[in-house]
């Protein structure tokens, strides 16, 4: 006689992962979802799984603390960290797209290895965030969905932190040992990305308005660059502005290989465009937003980005610094 297995819902898998703390049981949940899931196919059943989702995610996160920052961004701890990850990512999956959410989530959080490091401190990344020079940024960053930072006591296979758009989500994991000095430069270039999604909601474009900043400050034509590096170009640069004349500028080591005259004109740039920003959350809430340079406007910034200290021609001034952040953080 064949004996019959359990049959296990959606729900009853969905319930088990939200109550999960630990890495792998949380694997072992996602992959029973993906086993399940195609082992009858169908929307009915991506359906029937998303509907758990919803309800068990409802009941996980009112029997949870957050810590939540005047700065306008949720943290959540490590001890739910992968659990939460999991369950916002389904609960904000398309419908038509469940398999492929849980199985990007199972890969996301499979990836992450022993941590060899402590991940910073929550004081620590409160500080790094809320110490910008740029007021409105975590606004800018939170006005399309909550701006949320896991810090996770696990580290990734290259990377010091991520930016996951999905879900606007910064993750602050435990640094590579090797590149622990980057660690705060890395949650700004995090915000940088988070920023770059909240303006122009596609992950790997970048605001229009950046172009002629960029090759003002680099020398180099726009049209050299590819939009993917030129995100993470975008990410740098915001981290360099955030920490222009703050405590961060020491703890930014992207600040020690730029001329100071670009650092001050990112920063012009990035708090006009955050500024402008602020003006445009109804807008920046539905959709897409640029600030629009106009003659004046443009002419007035370069005005001031040549009246910087110590201005010298671009091809001149960094023919001798390296870049050297580009892929410190991974952008999903
Ligand atoms: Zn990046």
């Amino acid at each position: 006689m064949i004996e019959q297995s359990h049959y296990v819902t959606p729900r009853e898998i969905i319930n088990r992962l939200c109550s999960a703390t630990l890495q792998a049981d949380i694997c072992a949940c996602l992959g029973d979802l993906i086993t399940h899931l195609s082992r009858r196919g169908g929307r009915a059943f991506a359906r029937a799984a998303i509907r758990a989702t919803l309800e068990s995610f409802g009941g996980l996160l009112s029997g949870m603390e957050f810590d939540r920052y005047c700065g306008g961004y949720t943290m959540i701890q490590p001890r739910n960290a992968f659990r939460v990850l999991s369950a916002l990512s389904l609960y904000l999956a398309d419908p038509l797209e469940v398999m492929g959410t849980v199985r990007q989530t199972l890969e996301l959080i499979s990836s992450f290895q022993k941590a060899t490091t402590t991940p910073l401190a929550p004081e620590e990344i409160h500080a790094v965030l809320g110490g910008t020079r740029l007021p409105h940024c975590i606004r800018v960053a939170s006005s399309w969905r909550p701006l949320l930072v896991f810090r996770i006591d696990a580290a990734e296979p290259i990377y010091n932190s991520s930016y996951l758009s999905g879900i606007n989500a910064i993750i602050a994991s435990a640094p590579q040992k090797d590149r622990r000095q980057w660690a705060k430069q890395a949650l700004l270039h995090e915000l940088g990305h988070a920023i770059q999604v909240a303006l122009t909601k596609t992950p790997f474009e970048v605001p229009r308005s950046f172009f002629p900043v960029y090759e003002a400050t680099s020398g180099r034509d726009i049209g050299s660059t590819s939009m993917k590096d030129l995100s993470e170009v975008f990410a740098d640069t915001f981290s360099i502005a955030a920490s222009y004349e703050t405590e961060l500028q020491a703890a930014n080591p992207l600040c020690q290989v730029f001329p100071r005259w670009i650092q001050c004109g990112l920063s012009r740039y990035f708090d006009v465009l955050t500024g402008e920003a602020l003006k445009n959350m109804e807008t920046l809430a539905q959709r897409a937003w640029d600030l629009s340079w106009t003659q004046a406007s443009w002419s007035e910034y370069t005005k001031f980005l040549t009246g910087c200290p110590g201005y010298a021609d671009p091809r001149i001034a960094l023919r001798d610094s390296t870049r050297q952040s580009v892929g410190s953080g991974r952008l999903l």
